[in-house]
């Protein structure tokens, strides 16, 4: 059974930019997969031989609702309730804010693996990043660049190497 990754995090933390970098040379594999096709919030992604799953849960969001709570509706809960690791991402630029604190606490109670992703953190101090993070209950967290790359295949190792 192939495992599934989902992508959460509050808006503009980098979850699509992640998504696109782990799927976007696979087309030819989703194009085998029907039902993932035409959503672009499901896509598949390959570590040497295996292939894995990626949910991308923005735009899983019901659009005009109140609070970082109601993002994470529906399918996105059912994409989270289904997971087998939750890659919760958080912006290492910006440093913890109140919605991270939010979403950590909902994702703690849905008793899935949480993995801490901090991205945008090219260029960046990661001690003091993991630091800043580590208050949030997920330990130290991989620090990444979603848009450069860096520390993405440490990430995959670390977290596809459980299944
Ligand atoms: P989402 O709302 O969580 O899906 O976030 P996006 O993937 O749309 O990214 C939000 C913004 O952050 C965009 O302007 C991205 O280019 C930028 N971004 C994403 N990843 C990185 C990164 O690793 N480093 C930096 N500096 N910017 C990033
Ligand atoms: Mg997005």
């Amino acid at each position: 059974m192939n495992p599934t990754l989902v992508l959460v995090g509050r808006p503009n933390v980098g979850k699509s930019t992640l998504f696109n970098r782990l799927t976007r040379t696979r087309d030819a594999l989703v194009a085998d997969m029907p039902g993932l096709t035409r959503d672009r919030h499901y896509g598949i992604g390959r570590l040497g031989p295996r292939p894995y799953f990626v949910v991308d849960t923005g735009g899983l969001e019901p659009a005009a609702k109140v609070g970082i709570l109601a993002h994470m509706a529906r399918q996105a809960d059912q994409a989270i309730a289904e997971a087998d690791a939750l890659l919760f991402l958080v912006d290492g630029r910006s440093g913890i804010t109140p919605q991270d604190k939010e979403i950590a606490n909902r994702l703690r109670r849905t008793g899935r693996p949480v993995h801490l992703v901090i991205n945008k953190g090219e260029g960046i101090n990661q001690v003091i990043a993991s630091a800043d993070f580590h208050e949030l209950g997920f330990g130290q967290g991989s620090v990444i660049s979603a848009s450069h790359g860096d520390g993405v295949g440490d990430l995959l190792d670390e977290v596809l190497g459980a299944f």
